[in-house]
């Protein structure tokens, strides 16, 4: 059992020193008063003090539990279902997702696509409309297209920036939408959406992933689900695959539930278990990694190599109003755009700390040119850059001398 952490009101204006000046890697969101984050999400990840028991217990692995008789009153029956270290894990996601005036609750998946999938299936019919972003994260628009709309769900399409989602809504079941869009950047409110949505009859799913909950609570903003791929920044060190889906009200968490059990693409525990440890860690990590991201940002639109760089912490960026009203972090990922394929793969080559990987927000740096796997309307020399916590200097000079071998 996690100890629970009580969440706090916001603390006396003034106690909290929040830089805020334009480009500053945090951002001055309102909800960068609530109680302080890094506390909570440290202390979610212990369990209750007793004497003897150590503060992590290990995960606990398990198929079917002792369960005699009437099941009904017995916590754990079969793993499919629940599982103690899922439990924990949740427990801390929850806290995470939770905010002023309302407490959210999460359930664990295998991988962000599980979740995604989950939201999918546990709530779109047959008839129904599904308003989603024509640049949502790619896998998420194949499985719309090429699975749900086979099976008679119909789905709209607009672009993320501007909100031009607004225009679609009317008749909708789910609006599905991510902000910071992966990989182009781009953003929007998820409160007026949300909104929006709501007045049409909509419920709303936002895939949280670039940002995490530390970085940005959409169910704070009016969203129904809080979708996430936790494979990336939330446990960031690149080893284990997780998804998670956040919600405040309890008839959709128990929709959700009933899907992961029928479904069973469950994660093993030894994996929630691994979680446990790195979102402890969290807070660290994306306070360096975003400032890194701003660092470079505001590096790489002073090199004349690079045409174009798409990050919402920079004041130039479209979405720079609305990410600063309803971000904590503008992130750790960052895209830029170089003359062609040719002077991206040479930058890639010549790097030495930005390892050429997908997936984004480990602890190690990394960036790839994102046109080589089809699918996203980009350019031929787009890069997306994950900043990781090395030391800014090493990036930096790193970054230089790799956009010199592009020339
Ligand atoms: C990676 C990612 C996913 C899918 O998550 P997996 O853990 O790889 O299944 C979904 N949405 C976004 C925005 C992602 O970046």
């Amino acid at each position: 059992m996690a100890a629970t952490f009580p969440l706090s009101s916001n603390p006396p204006a003034g106690s909290i020193s929040r830089p805020s000046e334009p480009g500053f890697y945090r951002c001055a969101s309102p909800y960068n008063q609530r109680m302080r984050e890094a506390t909570k999400i440290i202390r979610s990840t212990l369990t209750r003090a007793a004497a003897g028991e150590p503060l992590h217990p290990g995960p606990v692995f398990a198929a079917p539990y002792h369960a005699p008789g009437d099941p009904s009153g017995i916590p754990y029956t079969y793993a499919r279902s629940h599982n103690p270290t899922w439990t924990h894990l949740e427990k801390a996601i929850g806290q995470m997702e939770s905010s002023e005036g309302y407490r959210a609750t999460a359930l664990v998946f295998a991988s962000g696509m599980a979740a995604c999938t989950a939201v999918f299936g546990a709530i779109l019919r047959p008839g129904d409309v599904i308003v989603l972003p024509s640049n949502a994260y790619y896998a998420a628009r194949v499985l719309a297209q090429e699975y749900f709309a086979h099976m008679g769900v119909q789905i709209r399409l607009a672009p993320t920036a501007g909100n031009a989602q607004t225009e679609h809504l009317d008749g909708a079941k789910l609006l599905w939408i991510e902000t910071p869009s992966n990989p182009t950047m781009d953003v929007c409110d998820i409160a007026a959406l949300s909104e929006a949505a709501h007045r049409a009859g909509a419920l709303v799913a936002v895939d949280n992933t670039t940002p995490t909950p530390l970085g940005q609570l959409p169910l704070a903003l009016g969203a129904d689900f809080s979708v996430a791929s936790d494979t990336k920044a939330m446990t960031g060190h690149s080893d284990i695959l997780l998804g998670h889906v956040a919600v405040r009200d309890l008839e959709l968490r128990q929709k959700i539930d009933q899907w992961r059990t029928l479904t069973g693409g469950v994660l093993g525990p030894m994996e929630a278990w691994l979680a446990l440890r790195s979102i402890a860690t969290l807070p660290l990590r994306l306070e360096r990694s975003c400032q890194n991201a701003q660092r470079i940002a505001e590096f790489l639109i002073t090199r004349p190599e690079v045409q174009q760089v798409l990050y919402p912490g920079l004041p130039s960026h479209p979405g720079h109003a609305i990410a600063r009203r309803q971000m904590q972090y503008f992130g750790p990922v960052l895209s830029f755009i170089l003359r062609d394929k040719t002077a991206a793969e040479a930058f890639l080559a010549q790097s030495k700390l930005f390892t050429d990987a997908t997936s984004f927000g480990g602890v190690t740096s990394s960036a790839e040119r994102r046109a080589r796997w089809g699918g996203d309307q980009i350019a031929d020399g787009f890069i997306r850059l994950s900043a990781g916590c090395e030391d800014i200097d090493d990036l930096l000079e790193d970054i230089a001398q790799a956009l010199d071998a592009t020339r």
